[in-house]
């Protein structure tokens, strides 16, 4: 594994590390070694508020946000991570990043939630790889002070809307049910927003709740998701939420492949031919340096040809844009930024990148 290019030079490959093995840190190499255990089972969801030998677990509101309070009272300083859990070696730099933020004396908080808002109707909710058991274990060696795991009683008192609302034109809400979103409305159009109509309405409603429980100082998003974590920060300025939005880096399989919960759908030779979207980034960015100025449409058409070439590959869509705004570019040169979204057999990749 090693991190994108666009934002650090390319790390030398560490050696694997036993789980559990004391670390070994090496000038330019990045220490993060995990190893899926596919054996390991999930536990059940907790109903209550435990202990996990050092990593405290919440599942209520009305403790995690009491708990919040007291730690803002007492001078600590927040460190935040979302995650839909599952979590992998992207997740845990993620919360190395908010513990150097906050410091020792900080808190970290992991938030374990798989929410449905962000899910379209046809898309893998009920699917979605859980497995909460090893996600604890890599939280207390990751030295995370809580793990927040709601459930969706707790999220979205009195249910939500049961077509999931595949339209805010047309809602359909239970009288009693949750009924309010937060949405960002420029951002959000495009490219995730285009092939997910409903998505970022999801994820900017449960990041805002999540912000307003755990009152992060400091909440860190991966720029794996890069779309989204612009809508983040835009949201975030927007709604005055005084939290500092860190994005840390992508962290990368040997093969290129960026690290993803969705990655355990890849079965056999899929798991070969999902190498195929960071396979386009570098062909994109060889493109650029050659000849300082591409044009779009015909970038797109070119890189179309190389993911498709693959036997289970499908591009939903390749865009390229200004990295703050987002803004299409219809000349590709060096600094653009590309993001594309790929189906690999049934699964649906993303990635992205600086050229
Ligand atoms: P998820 O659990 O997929 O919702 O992701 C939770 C957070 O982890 C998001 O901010 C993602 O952008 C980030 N993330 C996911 N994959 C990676 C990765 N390979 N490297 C760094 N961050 C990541």
């Amino acid at each position: 594994m090693r991190r994108d290019a666009a934002w650090n030079p390319p790390a030398a490959v560490a050696p694997k590390r036993r789980f559990g093995a004391p670390r070994r840190r090496k000038a330019g190499a990045t220490d993060i070694f995990h190893q899926h255990n596919k054996t390991d089972n999930c536990i059940d969801w907790p109903r209550f508020n435990a202990n996990f030998s050092g990593v405290r677990i919440i599942s209520s509101i009305a403790t995690m946000q009491p708990l919040a309070q007291k730690w803002r009272r007492t001078g600590k300083r927040i460190g935040f991570v979302p995650t839909m859990g599952c979590l992998h070696a992207g997740h845990l730099s993620l919360v190395r990043e908010a513990r150097k933020r906050v410091g020792k004396s900080g808190k970290v908080v992991v938030s374990i939630y798989v929410n449905p808002t962000q899910f379209g109707p046809k898309e893998d909710f009920s699917k979605y790889p859980r497995d909460l058991k090893c996600d604890l274990r890599l939280c207390r060696e990751a030295g995370v002070d809580v793990v927040f795991t709601p459930g969706d009683a707790e999220m979205y008192p009195g249910g939500i809307c049961s077509r999931r609302c595949e339209s805010a034109d047309e809602p359909r809400f239970d009288k009693r049910g949750y009924s309010t979103y937060v949405v960002e409305e420029n951002l959000s159009r495009t490219m995730e927003g285009a092939s997910r109509p409903t998505h970022f309405r999801g994820v900017t409603t449960i990041v805002a709740k999540l912000f307003n429980i755990v009152l992060p100082d400091v909440a860190v998003f991966g720029a794996k998701d890069w779309q989204q974590a612009a809508i983040i920060k835009r949201m975030t300025a927007d709604l005055n939420f005084p939290v500092n939005i860190i994005v840390g880096p992508t962290l990368r399989e040997r093969d290129g492949l960026a690290m993803s919960s969705r990655n355990k759908y890849l079965d056999g030779d899929l798991r070969r031919q999902a190498t195929v979207l960071w396979r386009a980034i570098q062909t994109a960015r060889t493109a650029v340096k050659r000849s300082k100025a591409v044009p779009a449409v015909k970038l797109k058409a070119n890189l179309k040809k190389l993911i498709e070439s693959e036997p289970a590959a499908r591009l939903d869509y390749v865009e390229f844009f200004e990295p703050d705004t987002l803004s299409p570019m219809s000349r590709v040169t060096l600094g653009t930024h590309m993001s594309l979204a790929v189906f690999v057999g049934k699964t649906r990749l993303i990635d992205n990148g600086r050229l």
